[in-house]
């Protein structure tokens, strides 16, 4: 395999070797070789998120973005000839729908041909392989660059790739077409006319990396995600703990039964330095309560980047803020079956 300097040494258990796995690909098709399968069943979409290991350079590491383990949303889509230009389609429109939700519209496609060394297959495959994503590129209304020599070793693909603030390109999605791996896997489904054929394959990751992918919002946001996004949504403080304690623990029961994700800050410190605190970490909300809130059953409201909304009950904060919890998440429609 052409995989193995990325893969660690095998670990020995009771005389046997076990290795960390470095994909999924082997495993999905081993999941689809447990039965035969007809055409009627085809397209077939399996799909995890899947811990995998590779071994990278110490002074490759960084961060979140690039580390020796990993969560990787794989899917591993097994079709026909015919239906592979569909499926392709659908997971590029699936990940620009995934990227345009998180807010990231700014990024760029390219198409990564055979890597001159180390690749399997015919080039007249690959050329066939590499106008057919070209094309699906083109469909989906996308600019698009050429990666020459950087495709799978199985095939070309499409990578998105995501510049952060400091204008730095991250890989996230890619969508790869395997005419390859089928056959020496010797996957077969039997076709219309009786007889068996080799299906196709796409890979594709959506996410990519979950944890590459988290550090992208982090940097992209700067730490100030919308409130959908929001680890914390509402931080709630009050003027003394000993009188409004338990107002806020009620409060924050309420919320939590509503839906949101709430912290009370009972830190023994002055309201200023507790609402300093929640502006740093950047939570959207901030509740502030004080003898008034209390006997009026409200709070008062400090949105971040909206300013002060003043003494509102919860029912009233709910109202109000529901158009801004529906912001920015596009409506779906690519994937109809
Ligand atoms: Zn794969």
């Amino acid at each position: 395999m052409f995989y193995r300097e990325s893969m660690y040494k095998p670990i020995d258990v009771d005389g046997e070797d076990y290795y960390l796995k470095p994909m999924s690909c082997p495993f999905h098709i081993a999941v689809y070789k447990n039965a035969k399968k007809s055409y009627r069943d085809l397209p077939l979409r399996y799909t995890e998120y899947a811990q995998v290991y590779r071994y990278e350079l110490s002074g490759a590491l960084q961060g979140l973005t690039r580390v020796r383990g990993f969560t990787q949303d794989d899917a591993h889509i097994i079709c026909t000839k015919e239906q592979v230009h569909a499926e392709v389609v659908k997971c590029l429109k699936f990940s620009l729908y995934i990227l345009k939700s998180f807010g990231l519209n700014d990024f760029k496609a390219y198409i990564a041909t055979k890597p001159p060394k180390k690749s399997i297959g015919d080039d007249e495959l690959w050329n066939v392989a590499i106008a057919d994503l070209i094309e699906a590129v083109k469909e989906c209304g996308l600019e698009y660059d050429m990666d020459e020599g950087g495709g799978a070793f199985y095939g070309p693909k499409i990578d998105l790739k995501i510049n952060d603030v400091l204008g730095r390109e991250w890989q996230c999605s890619t969508i790869q077409f395997d005419f390859n791996l089928p056959e020496r896997f010797k996957l077969t489904y039997v076709g219309a006319d009786g007889q068996e054929h080799t299906p196709y394959m796409v890979h594709r990751a959506l996410f990519g990396s979950i944890e590459r992918f988290f550090a992208l919002l982090v940097e992209h946001y700067a730490g100030a995600f919308p409130l959908w996004l929001a680890p914390v949504q509402i931080g709630i403080v009050s003027i003394s703990d000993v009188k409004h304690g338990a107002y806020c623990k009620a409060l924050s029961k309420q919320l939590i039964n509503l839906g949101f994700r709430v912290e009370v800050n009972n830190d023994n410190e002055k309201l200023s330095a507790k609402i300093r605190k929640l502006e740093i970490e950047k939570v959207p909300m901030i509740f502030i309560v004080g003898d008034n809130e209390m006997s009026n059953n409200t709070v008062s409201v400090r949105a971040r980047g909206l300013g002060d909304w003043g003494q509102v009950s919860i029912e009233e904060f709910v109202k109000k803020v529901e158009p801004i919890l529906a912001m920015g998440v596009p409506k779906y429609q690519g994937l109809d079956d």
